[in-house]
C-alpha cells in the first residue's frame, strides 16, 4: 500500500535529495524532517504528504478511510516518542496542524494549533500544571482556530464575545484577563460554535484531528492560496503536505517565550543575526503584530543559554542549507525548541549580498549563488528611490519600521478593495494604508505602490509579503492613527489625511512624509555589477531588448542588453506632424499620392533610424516593418474627421468614406503585418531606404561598419515573404551600390502566426532569421483576444482551467510546441538561422529557460526585464550543466 504519512525521523531518513523531498514532504515537513536529522530539538511530529492532498482531491475533496488509518497508526508513534497520549487528560499530547506546500505561502493556507484540548483534557491539564491562565488561553485560542479554519464560522462573532468580555472585565490587554475570565471566554466561544454548528465543540480529539487535515488540505484551494500561486508561479497540482507536530508552549511562563529570526538580515542581506521574539507568548502574537517583539539581541541578557544555544543552531542550519534560514522557534521553560526553518525571504539588495557574500566566504560556488537569487526580485532594484533634494527638502511626519526598502509616493487608500478600484479607475500610484494587512488584502497589495501599517514588526504580514514582491514598506508605525471605516489617518502633529491625499513612504528608514516627494529611477553597482558578471559569464543566451526610441535603448544598453531585437516603427507615427503625413499616405488614393506622402515621411524615419544605431553602436538593431491595421492611426469620430478632412483637402464624405471602408470586424486579424507591404509596397520600400540610408550615414560617420537587420511582421506564408523581400532587396541592394559601402543586411521574419511556425522549413528559405513573436503566437494559438481575454482569464484561474495568464509565461504544452517546431524546421532549412523571442514572454524567467532549452541565441525584452533575462537566462545555463 502507498505510504502517505511520515513520522519527521522518517522524513530525515529517506535517501533522496532535498528538492524531492520538498515535493513529497512540502518545504515545511522537509524541513522539520531534516532538522531532526541533523539532531536539533524538534519538537516531533509526522507529516502527511502532498500525495495525500492531491488524492484528497482526485477523490472528490474526501479523506480516505485508508489515510485516515495511517494518520492514527502515525499518532500511536507519535504517542510512543512523546510520552504522551491524546486525548488523556493525565498526561496529554497536544498538536499543531499546519499547512506546508513545496514553496512557502506565508500565510495562505492554514494552521491549527493546541489541538487535542477538551473540557476534560483543559481542567486536568490545568490542574497539573498550575498554570489555569495558560491553559484556558490556549483553550479559547483553539476553539476559535477551529470554528474558523475547519468549519469557516466568522471570525467577527468570536471576535465580538471576546471584546465584550474584556469590557466587562475592565481589561485593556488580552494579557490582562485572568484565567477565571478566560474560562467565560472558552464558554462563549463554545455557545458561538454551538449557534453556528447546530451541534457542540466536537470533544473527541481524533474527530478534531481529522477535521483539521482536511481543512489544511482544502484550503490550498482557497482564493487567496490560488491568487497567490498564479502571482508566484506555483503550480495548483503539487498540493499541499499537512504537518502534525507536538505542541511547545511559548506562553506557558515567564521563562518561556517565541520568536522568529533569521540568520542574516533579509532587509540589508548583513551576516548579522536578525530577528525579534515576545516572551511569554505564542508564535500568533509575533507574526500577527499585535504586541511589538524585542530584537533577538536582547535574548543574550534575558536567556543567555539559550540564546548561546540559538546562534549555534544557526550556524548548524546555514552550514546545512547553504542558504540564509529563516526560524521559528520557542522557548518552554527555558528550554529552546525549533519549530521551523526555511531559505528566508529577503530583498533583492539582501538576496545579492548573500549571494556575493557567501561566496566569498567559501560556503558556495558561483554557479550556486546564481541559483540563489529569483530574477523577479532583480526588478526590485530596479525601481524608484526619492530625488535626493526633493528627499533632503521633505520633512517626515512618523517613522515606522523600515520593512520593505524603495520609495513610494502617492494617494493613500485604506482598504485593498480601495486600492484595486482606483487602479481600475486609472489612479497611478496607490499607498495602502492600514492598522495591519491579513491575506486577503493580497490583490490590493499587489497594486499598490507602498504599504503602510500602524502595528506589527519587520515579520509581520504587511513585512513579509512586501518585501516577497519588492513593493516598498513601513510597518508598525504606531505614532499614526488608522481608522480604516472612516478612511481617515491622523497624524501626530494633529492634522487628519482622507483617501486620496498623497503620503510618501521611505521603506528604506521608516520614514513616513505627508506629502509628494519626487521618485527616480535608482542606480545599481556594488554587488549587482559583480553578481550579473557572473551571470554574463554563465550564460549561451544573449539578451537583447524591445525598444523603438534612444531613450529606451540606452536605459536597455545600461542594463545590459547585447541589441534591440525588436523596433516597432509603427510607434515612431504617433508624433503630431508624422501622424499627419501618415494618414496622407493611408488616405491616399493613388500610388503616386501615398509615394508623395511617404517621402515626407522618409527624413523622419530616417533620423529615428540613425538615432538609434548611434545608441547601439556595436550591437544589432533588428527594425521590424509596420506591422498595425492601418484603421488603427485614422479617427473615428465625425468630430475629429471633419478637421482631418479639411487639413488633408478632402471632402469631409469622401475621408469618412475612406475611414469607413478602412474598418474591419477583426483588425487583429485584418490588413495588418505584411499584408500591408503586399498592397502597398511602396511603404515597404519607404521603410527600406530609411533603414538602409540610416545605416550607410551612421556606418559612414563612425567608421564602423553595420549590418542592419529588416523584419517582416506576421508572415504565414513563404510567398508572402518572398514577394515583400523582393521590394526590401531591391531598394537595399541599389542603396548600397551607390554608397560604396561593402554593407551586408539580413531579412527575416516573426513567426506569430500558427501556418508560420508550422511551415518555417519554407519560410526559413527566405527568411534569414526568426523571432518569435509569441504575443500575437498565443491570440491565434488560443484563438482569444490578446486585448481582451484578461476579462475572463480570472475565471479560469479561479476554476482550475488555467493557473497562469498565457500572455505572460510561455503556454509550454501548445504555444511551446509550435515554437520548439519551428526553430527544429528553420534550423534543417537552414543550419545557422538565427532564432530570438520578442514577445513579451521573453522576459519571463520560465520563457527564458524555455528558450534555453530549445536552444533560441536570444531573447528579447522591454529595458527594465534585461538584468532579469540576463539571470535568467544564466540559471537556465547553470541548471543544464548541474543536471537540475
Ligand atoms: C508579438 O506578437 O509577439 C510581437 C512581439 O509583436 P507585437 O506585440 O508588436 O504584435
Ligand atoms: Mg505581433
Amino acid at each position: 500500500m502507498k505510504k502517505y504519512v511520515y513520522l519527521f525521523k522518517e522524513g530525515a531518513a529517506l535517501e533522496m535529495p532535498l528538492a524531492k523531498k520538498k515535493e513529497l514532504l512540502g518545504g515545511k515537513g522537509a524541513n522539520l524532517a531534516e532538522m531532526t536529522g541533523i539532531g536539533l530539538p524538534v519538537p516531533q511530529g509526522f507529516t502527511v504528504s502532498t500525495e495525500a492532498c492531491t488524492k484528497y482531491y482526485d477523490d472528490g475533496a474526501k479523506m480516505g478511510d485508508d489515510l485516515k488509518s495511517e494518520i492514527i497508526e502515525n499518532l500511536k508513534a507519535l504517542e510512543k516518542i512523546t510520552g504522551r497520549t491524546f486525548g488523556d487528560p493525565k498526561n496529554p499530547l497536544l498538536v499543531s496542524v499546519r499547512s506546508g506546500a513545496r514553496e512557502s505561502m506565508p500565510g495562505m493556507m492554514d494552521t491549527v494549533l493546541n489541538l487535542g484540548l477538551n473540557d476534560e483534557v483543559a481542567a486536568q491539564f490545568a490542574a497539573d500544571t498550575g498554570n489555569e491562565r495558560f491553559v484556558y488561553d490556549s483553550y479559547r485560542r483553539f476553539i476559535q482556530m477551529f470554528a474558523d479554519v475547519v468549519m469557516g464560522f466568522p471570525k467577527s462573532d468570536f471576535e465580538h464575545r471576546f471584546d465584550a468580555i474584556k469590557e466587562e472585565k475592565g481589561v485593556e490587554l488580552d494579557v490582562d484577563l485572568t484565567a477565571e475570565d478566560l474560562k467565560e471566554v472558552v464558554a462563549a466561544y463554545k455557545d458561538a460554535y454551538k449557534k453556528h454548528a447546530g451541534t457542540d465543540f466536537p470533544q473527541d480529539p481524533i474527530e478534531q484531528l481529522m477535521g483539521a487535515v482536511g481543512a489544511v488540505f482544502g484550503s490550498w484551494n482557497n482564493d487567496r492560496a490560488i491568487t497567490y500561486r498564479r502571482l508566484n508561479d506555483i503550480p495548483g497540482s503539487w498540493g499541499t503536505a499537512v504537518n502534525v507536530q507536538q505542541m511547545v508552549y511559548g506562553n506557558r511562563s515567564e521563562t518561556s517565550g517565541t520568536g522568529v529570526a533569521f540568520t542574516r538580515n533579509p532587509a540589508t542581506g548583513e551576516n548579522k543575526l536578525y530577528g525579534e521574539y515576545l516572551m511569554n507568548a505564542q508564535g500568533e502574537d509575533v507574526v500577527a503584530g499585535i504586541r511589538t517583539p524585542n530584537p533577538i539581541d536582547t535574548l543574550k541578557d534575558q536567556m543567555p543559554e539559550c540564546y548561546d544555544q540559538f546562534c549555534k543552531i544557526c550556524d548548524t542550519l546555514e552550514e546545512h542549507y547553504k542558504d540564509m534560514q529563516d526560524m521559528e522557534f520557542t522557548i518552554e521553560d527555558g528550554k529552546l525548541f525549533m519549530l521551523q526553518t526555511r531559505n528566508g525571504k529577503r530583498t533583492a539588495q539582501a538576496a545579492l549580498r548573500i549571494a556575493v557574500e557567501m561566496v566569498e566566504e567559501g560556503m558556495i560556488t558561483k554557479d550556486e549563488a546564481l541559483l540563489m537569487v529569483d530574477p523577479k526580485a532583480l526588478d526590485q532594484l530596479l525601481h524608484p528611490n526619492f530625488d535626493n533634494d526633493a528627499y533632503k527638502a521633505a520633512k517626515s511626519v512618523a517613522v515606522g519600521l523600515a520593512a520593505s526598502p524603495g520609495a513610494a509616493t502617492g494617494h493613500i487608500y485604506f482598504t485593498a478593495e480601495d486600492v484595486m478600484e482606483a487602479h481600475e479607475n486609472g489612479v497611478q500610484d496607490m499607498i495602502l494604508v492600514r492598522n495591519e494587512t491579513s491575506p486577503e488584502d493580497i490583490e490590493g497589495m499587489v497594486l499598490a505602490h507602498g504599504i503602510l501599517t500602524v502595528r506589527g514588526g519587520m515579520t509581520s504580514h504587511a513585512a513579509v509579503v512586501a518585501r516577497g514582491m519588492g513593493t516598498c514598506c513601513v510597518s508598525g508605525c504606531g505614532v499614526l492613527k488608522v481608522d480604516e471605516e472612516a478612511k481617515t489617518l491622523v497624524l501626530p502633529d494633529g492634522r487628519t489625511l482622507t483617501e486620496g491625499d498623497y503620503l510618501s513612504l521611505n521603506g528604506s528608514t521608516g520614514e513616513v512624509f505627508a506629502e509628494q516627494i519626487k521618485t527616480v529611477a535608482p542606480e545599481i553597482g556594488g554587488n549587482f555589477a559583480t553578481f550579473m558578471e557572473w551571470a554574463d559569464a554563465a550564460r549561451t543566451l544573449k539578451v537583447r531588448t524591445n525598444a523603438d526610441n534612444p531613450r529606451d535603448a540606452k536605459q536597455a544598453v545600461e542594463f545590459g542588453a547585447e541589441g534591440i531585437g525588436l523596433c516597432r516603427t509603427e510607434h515612431m507615427f504617433f508624433d503630431e506632424e508624422r501622424i499627419f503625413n501618415f494618414r496622407r499616405m493611408i488616405t491616399a488614393e493613388t500610388v503616386e499620392a501615398r509615394e508623395e506622402a511617404l517621402g515626407k515621411i522618409l527624413p523622419y524615419q530616417r533620423e529615428d533610424f540613425e538615432e538609434l544605431y548611434r545608441t547601439m553602436g556595436k550591437y544589432g538593431v533588428t527594425i521590424r516593418f509596420l506591422d498595425p491595421p492601418l484603421h488603427e492611426f485614422l479617427p473615428h469620430t465625425d468630430e475629429e474627421i471633419k478637421p482631418l478632412a479639411e487639413s488633408l483637402g478632402m471632402s469631409f464624405e469622401a475621408l469618412k468614406a475612406r475611414v469607413e471602408s478602412l474598418k474591419e470586424f477583426n483588425p487583429m486579424m485584418g490588413h495588418r503585418g505584411c499584408r500591408l507591404a503586399v498592397t502597398y509596397p511602396e511603404i515597404a520600400a519607404m521603410q527600406t531606404r530609411a533603414v538602409i540610408e540610416a545605416a550607410i550615414n551612421v556606418s559612414k560617420e563612425t567608421g564602423t561598419l553595420i549590418t542592419p537587420e529588416i523584419m517582416i511582421p506576421l508572415v504565414g506564408e513563404v510567398k508572402e515573404l518572398a514577394f515583400v523581400k523582393k521590394t526590401v532587396v531591391k531598394v537595399a541592394d541599389e542603396l548600397i551600390a551607390e554608397s560604396g559601402l561593402d554593407m551586408k543586411y539580413h531579412v527575416g521574419t516573426m513567426i506569430e502566426i500558427p501556418r508560420a511556425a508550422l511551415t518555417a522549413d519554407k519560410i526559413a528559405t527566405e527568411a534569414e532569421f526568426f523571432s518569435f513573436g509569441t504575443n500575437d503566437l498565443t491570440q491565434m494559438t488560443f484563438g482569444f483576444s490578446r486585448d481582451d481575454a484578461g476579462k475572463f482569464l480570472q475565471d479560469y484561474y479561479s476554476n482550475n482551467i488555467y493557473e497562469h495568464d498565457p500572455f505572460a509565461t510561455i503556454d509550454v504544452d501548445g504555444v511551446g510546441q509550435l515554437v520548439k517546431l519551428a526553430a527544429e524546421k528553420g534550423r534543417a532549412t537552414r543550419p545557422d538561422i538565427k532564432l530570438g523571442i520578442c514577445g513579451e514572454h521573453g522576459g519571463d524567467p520560465k520563457t527564458v529557460e524555455f528558450c534555453h532549452k530549445v536552444g533560441l541565441s536570444y531573447v528579447s525584452c522591454s529595458p527594465f526585464r534585461v538584468p532579469l533575462a540576463r539571470l535568467a537566462a544564466a540559471q537556465a545555463a547553470v541548471k543544464e550543466k548541474l543536471g537540475k
